[in-house]
This record gives C-alpha cells, sequence and structure tokens, in this order.
C-alpha cells in the first residue's frame, strides 16, 4: 500500500487509511465524488497514511497574480504603498497578457504546492493602455486550470477607470468587482460608483478598504457598511486590509464593527503585506498596521488572511504560503494557533463563498497532508513534506530534504547541554 509521499499529481485518493487529526484523534477517511464520506473504517483503502495528519487544505484570498514575481524587474527599493503603485504603473507600460499569464502561472505553483486549494486574486484594470488584458489574461488562466484548483477573478478598478471600462470589465466574466476607494478623490462617491456597477452587472464585491493609517479622512469600512445596509445590497461583500481600523479608540472600533457585521461584510487582513508598507513614515514607535483581527472575531465578522502581494514593487518577500500568513498572525496579531490556522482554511472558504473541505463527514475532499506533528509546529512552518489534495486527487507534492553533521538527538535531550549555558540561561 503506498503512503502519501509516493503518490503522484493527478493520483485520485479513494481511502486514507491511519490518518491524524489535529484533535489527535486517528481514523479513516474515504471519499467519493470529491466529498469525504465516512471517517470510519473502509475495507480496502489504498493510501496508509499511518504518521500523517491530515488538515483543511489552505486558501489564499487575497492575492495580486498580475503582479506577482516583478520585484527584481527593477532596482530593489522599499516602498511604502505611494511610492509602490508609483513603481508599479511605470512597470505596468511593458507588461502584456503573455506576461502576466507567465508569471501568473508560476505564482499559482508555489502556492498550490504549499497547499493552496482556492484563491482570489485582484487583477489590476488600468485607466489608460488595454485596460482588460491582465483581466483576460487571468481569466483564460482560471478556465484553462478549473479542474486544478479554484481561482476567483477581481478586476482591481482604479479610481482613475472610466465608467465605460468600469461596465466593460464587469462583463468580462469576472467572478466579483474590486477597487481602491481609499485612494479616491472622494471615497464615498467612489464605493457608491462600485456598488452601483456591481449591482447592475450582479456580483459580489471585493474592496481594498482603508488601507493606511491616516486617520484624517472618515473611514471607508463603517462607510461600506452604511452603503450596503441602506441600498439593501443583494450580493456578498469583502473588505481587504481595513488597516486604518487598527488606530481607532476602542468605542469607535466598537461601533464601527457592529455595522460591519451587521452588513454581513467578510474582511481579508493582509498581515506580511501591511507589515511591509504600513508605518515607514514613522521614526519611532512604528505602528504595526494590521487590522484589528481579534475584536473582528469577537464582533463574529467573518475573518480570512491571506499574502496579498508576492514579491511585487509591493511586497518584496513572501513565499506564496498560507501558513507563512497564519504564523504572522500568531505572533504580529497575537491569535492563538489555531485561529490563525482557522483564518487560512476554514475562513477562507467561508470568504470565498465555498462549501466547507476538510477531514470531515460531508466536506469537500480538500485536505493538507504533513507529517504528524503539532498544530504550533504546523503553524511555524514551512515543514519539510506536503501533498495536496483537491477533491481527492493529488494537485501537488513537495518534500525538502536536508543534511546536517549535528546528531539526530540533540545531547542536551540526554542531560549533556549542546553548549555551556550562560548565565542569560541562553
Ligand atoms: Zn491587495
Amino acid at each position: 500500500m503506498l503512503g502519501p509521499s509516493a503518490l503522484r499529481p493527478g493520483d485520485r485518493v479513494a481511502h486514507l487509511r491511519g490518518v491524524q487529526l489535529l484533535d489527535g484523534r486517528t481514523t479513516d477517511l474515504t471519499i467519493s465524488g470529491g466529498t469525504v464520506v465516512g471517517t470510519g473504517t473502509p475495507p480496502g483503502a489504498d493510501v496508509d497514511a499511518e504518521g500523517w495528519l491530515a488538515v483543511t487544505a489552505l486558501g489564499e484570498p487575497h492575492a495580486h497574480l498580475d503582479k506577482a514575481l516583478t520585484v527584481d524587474r527593477g532596482a530593489t527599493r522599499l516602498n511604502g504603498l505611494v511610492e509602490a503603485v508609483e513603481q508599479w504603473h511605470r512597470m505596468l507600460p511593458g507588461i502584456d497578457g503573455a506576461d502576466i499569464s507567465d508569471r501568473a502561472g508560476r505564482a499559482l505553483r508555489q502556492y498550490t504546492a504549499a497547499g493552496v486549494t482556492a484563491i482570489r486574486t485582484h487583477v489590476d484594470v488600468p485607466p489608460d493602455g488595454d485596460a482588460l488584458r491582465g483581466l483576460r489574461a487571468l481569466l483564460e488562466l482560471r478556465d484553462a486550470l478549473a479542474d486544478h484548483l479554484t481561482i476567483q477573478v477581481v478586476p482591481l478598478i482604479s479610481p482613475a477607470t472610466p465608467l465605460p471600462v468600469v461596465e466593460a470589465a464587469a462583463k468580462e466574466g469576472a467572478d466579483l468587482l474590486g477597487g481602491v476607494p481609499h485612494l479616491a478623490e472622494d471615497p464615498a462617491a467612489e464605493t457608491a460608483r462600485l456598488l452601483d456597477v456591481a449591482e447592475r452587472a450582479g456580483l459580489p464585491l471585493d474592496l481594498h478598504t482603508d488601507e493606511t493609517l491616516d486617520l484624517t479622512p472618515g473611514l471607508d469600512l463603517a462607510d461600506l457598511a452604511d452603503q450596503v445596509i441602506a441600498r439593501g445590497f443583494q450580493h456578498r461583500v469583502t473588505a481587504s486590509h481595513c488597516v486604518r481600523l487598527s488606530m481607532l479608540p476602542p468605542e469607535r472600533l466598537a461601533s464601527t464593527l457592529d455595522r460591519v457585521a451587521r452588513a454581513g461584510i467578510a474582511v481579508v487582513v493582509l498581515p506580511q503585506t501591511n507589515l511591509y508598507l504600513q508605518g515607514r513614515d514613522h521614526g519611532h514607535s512604528v505602528p504595526r498596521g494590521i487590522a484589528p483581527v481579534r475584536p473582528m472575531l469577537d464582533a463574529g465578522i467573518t475573518v480570512a488572511a491571506g499574502g496579498d502581494n508576492l514579491r511585487d514593487p509591493f511586497n518584496a518577500v513572501g513565499r506564496g504560503d498560507p501558513l507563512e500568513t497564519a504564523s504572522l498572525l500568531v505572533s504580529a496579531a497575537h491569535l492563538h494557533p489555531h485561529e490563525a490556522l482557522e483564518a487560512v482554511t476554514g475562513g477562507v472558504r467561508a470568504a470565498l463563498h465555498l462549501p466547507a473541505a476538510g477531514p470531515a463527514d460531508g466536506a469537500v475532499a480538500d485536505l493538507l497532508l504533513v507529517p504528524v506533528q503539532s498544530l504550533t509546529s504546523l503553524v511555524a512552518g514551512p515543514g519539510d513534506a506536503r501533498v495536496v489534495l483537491r477533491a481527492g486527487t493529488v494537485l501537488a507534492r513537495t518534500r525538502t530534504e536536508s543534511a546536517t553533521a549535528l546528531p539526530a538527538t540533540a545531547p542536551a535531550a540526554t542531560g549533556v547541554p549542546a553548549h555551556p549555558r550562560g548565565p542569560e540561561g541562553r
């Protein structure tokens, strides 16, 4: 009987025998029609998963595949958001659909190897030039890869994009409509314009909101919630970033989150890119620039976490791995590891409006298999082996090898310290 590490991409898995779950139980999983149909002990389990842990496959709720992997094309500069936008716009005229398609494909291989089976990507619809070239390239990729993973494409409307182009983008076959009201001169009017177009096109909305620490103007998110409630907007709404909320005093934050919860808006938090872009103009006491995740969870808001930019002018680093995002949520947003893992698994599926997945009866068999380890170790990542199933079929398999001259068991474990301890205990 094969073990998970012998599986190849494209193999269909019918049974996983002896796989461990996060609660410590060991079980067999039967997969039929892409769904987990039993956690009992079926006859003829065909994959011996003893020693492996199964968790819900990872998700990426907010990527920019059209920008991915461009950082090394220019002098590497450390940018705030405004400079990053300028640098990107200088690059954009030299970027065509084939270029976008190629880099997006490479980025997707990185995401899927990490364990991602569902991804939402924004794509620029610039005010001039062939405005829809990026959108068309990513829609083509979405359709070509539909058998392998779920890709949701969101045209990212610039406030300068003329209305006829916005309308054309909304009719091109995208999954949602997006935009950046906080970059508009009149953010509330830009939010209203995008809600109008989404309403006419029958599309859900995912807006970049409050991606700044400046509290001088009003809050995009509060305004979005009010407009959604006032017009009875019938489609799902997601707000991404929401960085400015971290600067609010508690009472104002609570009333804002209450409106967001009532409007049913899901929030996508993006710790890595926000840590990279925000706070550069603070000489000391630099704010973290991460949306207030704990109060959002306490308010009953659906929260998902993503990586946002991947090695481009907006974020020079990143490895396309939601476990890296989860790890940041633990260290920089003070979530418990189980909450952090939920934000990159179940939270993403909820925000993307996808059916529940994971090692449970009736769930879609999108699974990440890793060697048995603790939850904390999993979130710390990256680990040395991952097997990714999408609807019961192997999407990716990764194993990394390392060799070291050090003994497998550290001498300290047998009572002999590896290094003499100093007075500070290190
Ligand atoms: Zn973004």
